[in-house]
């Protein structure tokens, strides 16, 4: 075993072998893989093994894509085929009309990624899988590529062509302990040598964290017990001539493929269980968990009753294993949060099929520091401080349960709530605030007009369009107050402070103080990497304001970029202070009702920043909008929020103050162009493709990207930002839409709600460069059937931005 080495991945499950293999395809092959046992001995040599292509977002598809074409490849190997059973079709059931418009989105989103679903009726589900019943059965999607395949044998294959590549692999070499050295390179180390590495990688399964505290961290995943049996023979699948599709039923909670000529049954029990929450035998390897087959009996009658054939043969084998979770379900693949050098490849529950996506993706992550998809939503620093061991098992069990019950919009499932609140959550609760989650903290979604009112699930309008109508309504013609919490806050001191942001940001970015600026974060490749609200306080502070989520993200970001021997200083205020917005032709009334001193338009103008006493409390007000009314947020630490909060409130009793939440507020943002972090602002595309070129300043001196976004400014946008007014009325085009010209897809979704200002039906979309003309008409497939839309600017609403400037 060599002593020194590019990167060491530690694990030799699928997630390990497929991070080696493609960091070879990447170009790095002094790379190496230690495992402890054999290869695959974690879950991975139990695992159901099943490969769709089945996914939420585009970059789920498109890895699991990845997947597939690179599992093709390996099974037509001459010199090591593997099984792999692909091509036969699998069917995600449904029997509720809002399952079925899920699906139909699905299937309009996997079409922007060359994916190509069906719906399809009950009939036809029983037509292609003959031992369903169709009681209680509305239809399904059907995946033409859905699989499964041999997962030892996938393993080797890669391990097979990494070593080829010059990669190293040993087996029986645990690592035991982990050191980071002053130059940010690690020693490893194991009973057969140290290696010292400058890069590492975990991929431990369900060990993750025994090699998380090697480096100081815990990540936020947790093993479940799950398990499935594989049937005897069953007549009807020798006679059929052809395999039997996949099935996965989130009506009772259970998987099926074939196995030789019987099934292999899978469930998602209700009374489902953690395993290792308190540590893990480290002979456990090779291993399963007991049988348990009463755990499932809830979900065993249900897949009784939709494939009686079931209970006419007998169970072979029974498999208990340790499969990982994470809070949303989705794996964790990426840097490490506040470490160097560090990523990891976990969380995995469903690694057979994904893992050879993901580990394409975290390669690229390694060598060129940035994937060619947006991996915000695989990204280990979207959970902060609340990814705690008790949260992630609450919400590991809530997740396991609801398997295959994909989380409609708007939905929020309530395990582990509240876990970041604010000394405002009860009032507003009080209030009849409805909260959506958003990085963990409680935010107001809307108000409930009456205490009994509830939203009805789904992908159209609904009740609630009524309510934010209202709400709107009242910010427009008077003033209203939300809470905007959790939003992303670092202090930024030191006196090249000024010098660091302005290298950092590919615009202007003001230096005088009590101004306000945006600014756009590039990462090395020229692409979108963050937005900010760069604020100027007295004395020197810098604060820098950017999306709830994007604390750990834009931390790790900026201190990595801190030059030796530059005098900067970064420390977060996120969790301390929490913004109050007031918003509204009235506002300033309301304000200059609250707190001392001139908040005239000239003394206090459109991105100004001062610091006052609202009633009692010490706040900093800065004039800037998202709603496109007059606004001002009023950032208060959090043991004055309270205090902020009834001083504004008795202030605007006079004004007629109402409350409003974030759906209004996503509403009136669509209505002026302005965008979201991750939904519309993207690593995928460059400042000019978002149509951000406002913000961009080519002839400053260098900023971080700017060479690299030069080359793509010569080489011209591959698609275009635009607005899109959308001919429909009963349901908005949600997030991953198609946009469809003559048959072909064009476009994609970002962005989409109702403009309740302007009456429009308003999208947000990427589209193909000429066809981003103002007027240029196209289609956007919106639960299989497809609406006329236009491209639409200025922005809609006021698009002379006077309201805010007033
Ligand atoms: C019953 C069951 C059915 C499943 N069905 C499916 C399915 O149908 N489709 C699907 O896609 N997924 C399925 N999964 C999930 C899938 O099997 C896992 O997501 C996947 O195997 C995880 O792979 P991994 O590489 O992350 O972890 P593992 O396979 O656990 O690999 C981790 C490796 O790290 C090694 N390791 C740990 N600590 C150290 C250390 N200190 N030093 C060196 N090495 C170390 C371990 O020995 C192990 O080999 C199923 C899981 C179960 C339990």
């Amino acid at each position: 075993m060599k002593t020194r080495t590019k990167v060491v991945v530690i694990g030799g499950g699928i997630a390990g072998c497929s991070t080696l293999y493609h960091l070879t395809q990447e170009g790095w092959s002094d790379v190496m893989l230690l495992e402890r046992d054999e290869l695959t001995s974690g879950t991975t040599w139990h695992s159901a093994a099943q490969v769709t292509n089945f996914g939420m977002t585009q970059t789920m598809v498109g890895l699991k894509s990845h997947s597939i074409g690179l599992y093709q490849e390996l099974a037509a190997d001459p010199d090591y085929p593997i099984n792999y059973h692909h091509g036969d079709g699998g069917i995600r059931l449904a029997n509720t009309e809002a399952q079925m418009d899920g699906y139909r989105h699905f299937a309009s989103m996997a079409r922007g990624m060359d994916v190509h679903f069906e719906v399809i009726d009950a009939q036809e589900c029983a037509r292609r899988h003959p031992l369903i019943s169709t009681d209680n059965l509305l239809g399904g999607l059907w995946d033409p590529m859905d699989g499964d395949i041999d997962p030892a044998q996938l393993c080797q294959a890669l391990a097979r062509r990494a070593r080829r590549a010059g990669a190293e692999v040993h087996r029986n070499t645990p690592v035991t302990a982990l050191r980071q050295l002053k130059d940010d390179t690690w020693e490893v180390e194991t009973p057969n040598g140290t290696v010292h590495a400058d890069i590492v990688v975990n991929a431990c399964g369900y060990r993750v964290n025994e090699v998380g505290a090697m480096m100081g961290v815990h990540h936020p995943v947790m093993s479940m017990e799950h398990q499935y049996f594989v049937t005897e023979e069953i007549p009807t699948i020798r006679e059929a001539g052809h395999r039997m599709p996949l099935i996965r039923c989130p009506i009772s909670d259970f998987y099926s493929r074939q196995e030789k000529f019987g099934l292999l049954v899978g469930f998602y029990e209700q009374g489902c269980k953690t395993w290792g929450m308190d540590g893990i035998d480290p002979k456990f390897s090779n291993a399963l968990c007991p049988d348990d087959l009463d755990r499932v009996t809830d979900v065993l009658e249900g897949a009784f009753a939709r494939m009686p054939a079931l209970t006419e043969v007998g169970i072979h084998t029974v498999v208990n294993g340790p499969i990982t979770y994470t809070i949303d379900g989705a794996p964790l693949v990426g840097p490490i949060p506040g470490k160097r050098n560090a990523f990891c490849i976990i969380g995995l529950r469903a690694g057979l099929g994904e893992g050879g996506g993901h580990g394409w993706l975290l390669a690229q992550q390694i060598v060129h520091g940035e994937a060619c998809y947006d991996t915000w939503g695989l990204d280990p620093r979207r959970f902060t401080s609340h990814g705690n061991v008790e949260l992630t098992a609450l919400k590991a069990i809530e997740d396991y349960q609801n398997e295959f019950r994909f989380q409609f919009p708007h939905e929020q499932r309530p395990a582990g709530r509240p876990i970041k609140s604010t000394p405002l959550t009860p009032v507003l609760a009080a209030e009849g605030a409805e909260f959506g989650v958003v990085n963990g903290w409680e935010r107001v979604d809307y108000f409930r007009p009456t205490p009994d009112f509830t939203e009805t699930l789904g992908f159209r309008f609904n009740e609630v369009h009524g309510v934010v109508a209202a709400e709107v309504g009242a910010v427009q013609t008077g003033v209203g107050l939300t809470e905007v919490n959790g939003f992303n806050r670092f202090e930024i001191k030191g006196k090249d402070a000024h010098d660091f942001l302005d290298r950092m940001v590919c615009g202007h970015a003001t230096r005088k103080e009590g101004r306000v600026g945006l600014c756009y974060l590039l990462n090395h490749h020229g692409m979108l990497k963050s937005e900010a609200t760069i604020a100027n306080l007295p004395g020197g502070r810098v604060w820098y304001g950017s999306a709830a989520a994007s604390e750990f993200h834009d931390m790790d970001w900026l201190t990595q970029h801190i030059a030796p021997g530059e005098d900067v200083t970064i420390g977060s205020l996120t969790n301390d202070w929490t913004n109050l917005v007031l918003a509204g032709p009235k506002a300033r009334d309301v304000l200059s009702n609250a707190a001392r001193g001139d908040w005239s338009a000239d003394a206090f103008p459109w991105l100004s920043v001062r610091e006052a006493f609202v009633g009692i409390a010490p706040t900093v007000v800065m004039s800037v909008s998202f709603s496109g009314e007059l606004a001002y947020e009023v950032h208060v630490p959090n043991a004055q929020l309270y205090a902020a909060y009834l001083a504004l409130r008795r202030a605007g009793k006079p004004f007629g103050l109402s409350l409003f939440g974030s759906r209004a507020v996503e509403s009136m943002r669509l209505e002026k162009g302005f965008l979201h972090w991750k939904a519309d602002i993207l690593t995928e595309f460059d400042p000019y493709e978002t149509g951000l070129d406002r913000f961009v300043k080519l002839d400053k001196p260098d900023f971080v990207g700017k060479a690299a976004l030069m080359g793509r400014q010569a080489a011209g946008p591959r698609k275009k930002l635009v607005t899109l007014a959308v001919d429909c009325i009963d349901r908005p085009a949600c997030p991953g839409s198609s946009v469809m010209l003559e048959g072909k897809v064009v476009g994609t979704v970002t962005s989409g709600d109702w403009g309740h200002r302007t009456g429009m039906n308003l999208a947000l979309a990427f589209v193909e460069p000429d066809l981003s003309d103002e007027g240029t008409g196209v289609k956007i497939d919106m639960l299989g059937a497809l609406f006329p839309a236009r491209v639409i600017s200025p922005v809609p609403y006021d698009p002379s931005f006077q309201n805010m400037r007033a």
